[in-house]
């Protein structure tokens, strides 16, 4: 097997509330490369192309690969594979942050969850070691206040991934967050983590990753930061302007969401684009693990109406809460983003029975 799997998964039973760890198919991992190759195996041979994506037939994967936890650009990243809710086929999310890494440092390639949990769960993982223990106190929370809360509880040295009330309450498009402001964001993967009462999963791990030929490796690794320097948009567009570079450029081609769709450009681009948050909000770049091109962005609101800094935004967020509803607005499209729609708060442990 590649030295860089860990060589083990967790199979979580939800319903009967244990945590396994057996040896990777070492078969499956040679021939099926990356988290995304290998978690696609696993599930399409363990749940049937037949199963309802929000019955606990379903499963729920989170699959890494093997350069995840290794330096190299864009190495952080897992999978989120599972029957997806959105549209009745397989779904494999991706997402980054210091999550992934994590995982594969506390001794595991991939979490296999199955079955569905009676009351509100989260799983506990460290250093080769897991535990589901109860979550009815964090069910209801966004994810924002969910990481912090299990971060109390945690000591404050795991990296977290969960859901919010979408995922909860079953919307179609939920999401599962990883280190705040990292999401699995494609499928509906939240929707059912939320089906199964699993809330969040936090993970600390002390190991490492090794690679075959360590001096081979780096001079690989070397030579794709070369690559991705040289290129326009990873060595000049992403991390001077971050997603929001492509405000402007889909924009001048047609292709930015106005008004509902109703029409390809904005009037008012500039006001929302990458160059504006530079010259404006921006205060500086965050990458994930180990990750050179750096397209995350912090952002400060001085607009005494918004105050706060935070996170974000993305080109996604741009458009979504911008150009797609006619806002051109900086501040209040980053406001939003620090504290979402307004929503009605309701307790959202009723919607499943866990109080
Ligand atoms: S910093 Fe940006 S480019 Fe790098 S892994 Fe994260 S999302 Fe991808």
């Amino acid at each position: 097997m590649n030295k860089a799997w860990q060589g083990k998964l967790l199979r979580v039973d939800l319903a009967a509330g244990t945590c396994n760890v057996e040896a990777l198919n070492e078969e499956w991992a040679n021939n099926y490369i990356g988290g995304r190759g290998l978690g696609s195996k696993y599930f399409t041979e363990e749940v049937s192309p037949e199963v309802e994506p929000m019955s606990p037939e379903n499963k729920l994967i989170m699959a890494t690969g093997p350069l995840t936890g290794t330096y190299g650009a864009a190495n952080g990243r897992y999978m989120v594979i599972t029957k997806s809710p959105l549209t009745g086929t397989i779904a494999c999310s991706n997402s980054g942050g210091y999550f992934p890494s994590e995982l594969k440092y506390a001794g595991f390639d991939m979490i296999i969850f199955e079955g569905k949990s009676e009351h509100p769960v989260y799983l506990q993982v460290r250093d080769g070691k897991a535990e589901l223990v109860g979550a009815v106190h964090l069910w209801g929370m966004s994810s924002n206040d969910t990481e912090e809360a299990i971060l109390s509880e945690f000591h404050g040295d795991a990296k977290v991934a969960c859901i919010g009330p979408a995922g909860e309450i079953g919307v179609h498009f939920a999401c599962v967050i990883n280190d705040k402001h990292r999401a699995a964001g494609r499928s509906g993967v939240g929707m059912v983590m939320g089906s199964k009462n699993l809330k969040a999963v936090a993970v600390r791990g002390t190991g490492g990753v090794q690679v075959a030929d360590p001096k081979a490796y780096r001079e690989a690794a070397l030579d794709s930061y070369g690559v991705l320097k040289e290129n326009p948009v990873t060595g000049e567009g992403l991390p001077a302007l971050g997603t929001a570079v492509l405000v402007n450029v889909m924009n001048q081609n047609g292709g930015l969401p106005t008004r509902n769709a109703q029409s390809g450009t904005f009037d008012k681009a500039e006001d929302i684009s990458g160059e504006a948050l530079v010259a404006g909000e921006l205060r500086r770049v965050k990458s994930c693990m180990g990750c050179i091109i750096s397209c995350g962005r912090v952002t400060k609101i001085t607009d005494p109406r918004y105050a706060g800094e935070g996170e974000g935004p993305e080109y996604e967020t741009l458009w979504a809460l911008g150009a797609a509803c006619g806002i051109s607005d900086m501040p209040a499209i980053l406001q939003r983003i620090r504290h979402g729609p307004h929503l009605p708060r309701f307790d959202n442990r009723l919607c499943h029975g866990a109080v």
